[in-house]
């Protein structure tokens, strides 16, 4: 932490009614590049005053947002999908300096940016209300969505501008204003994108960006009257704090949270595909994705076969500075992030895990790298095999069969994603509505989301909201029942 500002680096200011924000005074932190722990920029660390004044600002302009038309509304977010097209480098590339993934995932992640703009752009059109029979002779009832006013968006860091989008976009589109803070490993990030909303000229105060302490704005915002949706997508840790503090002023509240995702592959999957699935799964991001496979559970009888494939994927794949060229698997995010990974393969050692590649630092590459990692021997109730790790780490798995395999596969507190491997019409089917988690996959890895697909998870994996679809609204709007006596 500093006071100081630099200005040969990046610098992210607060951004309230539509003007960059920094008091004399005003505190920095400093984002980092975990892959080669230079200095990307400073952000500044907004005080409790300042979070209110940027709920206060988004208040102020929510009425005039919400009678904006529709069709107005969607043109800034289409003419949003545009600029963002065209600061796609650039916006990739601090991506990839601030939190390490590889450069062809930061610049696929701004596609989905402006995906999404175009999507609830499409879907403004589309929020419709209902009709409902009448129980009286010349009555007429209708049911009409509306918007609630202010909206605070609270990000991770591992996706820096595609949640934030899903969340910014379908809020705006519903009519509501925004207060946004991203994580602070990625406010440079977040600053550029807020760029761009304030190039396509969004009136003063629509949307407002908060940089600094998760704790200190996290809570402000959480007990402000008038935010009145909070949508979070983070660790069921801040998640489960966050919904406890904003309940005292019954704020509707949308969570996304952690996972532990598997893979099940049947003894007449395909292997090859199923190893592809889960190298890409498990690996993808440094496996720092909430729907990142952690677990593998397979049927004894193919288990050395596919472990043999998945090595060797697994060792094929180039570690290195996401900037660089041919570069497959990047730094974890922080020093904190690369000791967890450490401690929970010291700990798999312990339980008597078997590491079958991977288990290391990379030391010579200098930032904060490890191996893409597998370990076998796993029982369901290893430490490994419950809880979130957020690392390039693999927990494989044997069992006797299919029943087996699904019990494994919801034997923890998440529900995200579960995936299935397996050319059995019966067991495809049954897997598909016996996994408890809000995605399945069958035939496919556990990662691959796809516009206007409810996303989400079940048990621990969040509250039960959905984004990424029109399912967005039933967090972003309520419905008002509007009786006509005639
Ligand atoms: P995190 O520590 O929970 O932080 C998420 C956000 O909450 C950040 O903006 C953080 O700010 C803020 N925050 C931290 N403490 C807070 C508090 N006490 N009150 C309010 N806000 C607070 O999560 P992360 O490490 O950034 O991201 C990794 C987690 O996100 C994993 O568990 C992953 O599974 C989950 N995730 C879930 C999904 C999904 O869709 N289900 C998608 C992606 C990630 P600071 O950065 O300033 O601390």
């Amino acid at each position: 932490m500093s006071n100081q500002v630099k200005t040969d680096v990046l610098q992210a200011d607060l951004y309230i009614n539509g003007k960059w924000v920094s008091e004399p005074d005003q505190s920095y932190f400093e984002s980092l590049n975990p892959a080669t722990g230079e200095l990307v920029g400073t952000c500044a660390i907004a005080t409790a005053e300042q979070v209110n004044e940027a709920v206060s600002k988004a208040n102020k302009s929510y009425t005039a947002w919400r009678n904006t038309p529709i069709p107005e509304r969607a043109a800034y977010l289409l003419k949003a999908a545009e600029v963002v097209e065209k600061r796609k480098e650039e916006l990739a590339r601090v991506m990839t300096k601030e939190m390490g993934k590889v450069l062809a995932e930061s610049l696929g992640e701004v596609g989905v940016v402006s995906a999404t703009a175009q999507y609830m752009a499409g879907e403004g059109r589309r929020l419709f209300g209902e009709t409902v029979p009448a129980g009286f002779l010349n009555r007429n009832i209708t049911m009409v969505r509306e918007p609630l006013g202010v909206v605070a968006c609270i990000t991770p860091w591992n996706f820096p501008v595609a949640l934030a989008s899903y969340k910014i976009f379908s809020a705006l589109i519903a009519g509501n204003t925004v207060v946004w803070k991203p994580a602070s490993e990625v406010a440079l990030s977040a600053k550029i994108f807020v760029e761009v909303l304030d190039e396509i000229g969004l009136p003063p105060g629509v949307v407002n960006l908060i940089t600094g302490s998760g704790k200190t704005v996290g809570q402000t915002l959480a007990e402000h009257p008038d935010v009145k949706v909070i949508s979070f997508t983070g660790s069921t840790e801040v998640g489960q704090k966050l919904a406890e503090m904003s309940n005292k002023t019954l704020k509707r509240i949308s969570l996304e949270l952690g996972g532990k995702n598997a893979v099940i592959v049947l003894k007449d999957a395909d292997l090859d595909k199923a190893a592809d699935g889960i190298v890409k799964s498990a690996f993808t991001t440094t496996g720092q994705r909430c729907t990142a496979a952690s677990r593998v559970i397979v049927e004894r009888s193919v288990k050395d076969r596919l472990v043999q494939k998945v090595v060797e994927l697994t060792q094929s794949l180039k570690i290195g500075n996401g900037l660089e060229e041919g570069s497959q698997v990047g730094p974890l995010v922080n020093e904190d992030q690369l000791h967890a990974v450490e401690k929970y393969v010291e700990t798999a050692m312990k339980e008597g895990g078997k590491i079958v590649s991977g288990g290391k630092l990379v030391e010579e590459l200098g930032g904060n790298y490890y191996e893409p990692t597998i370990i076998e021997n796993v029982k369901p109730n290893d430490t490994i095999a419950q809880e979130e790790i957020f690392g390039p780490v693999l927990a494989i798995m044997e069992v006797d069969s299919y029943e087996e395999a699904m019990e494994v596969n919801n034997g923890t507190i998440y529900g995200l994603s579960t995936s299935i491997y397996t050319e059995s019409l019966h067991y495809a089917n049954r897997a598909a509505k016996e996994a408890v988690s809000g995605l399945v996959y069958i035939n496919n890895g556990t990662s691959n989301a796809e516009m206007g697909v409810a996303f989400g998870g079940m048990k621990m994996s969040g509250n039960g909201h959905r984004e990424v679809s029109y399912h967005a609204f039933d967090v972003m709007t309520e419905w008002k029942s509007i009786y006509m006596n005639y």
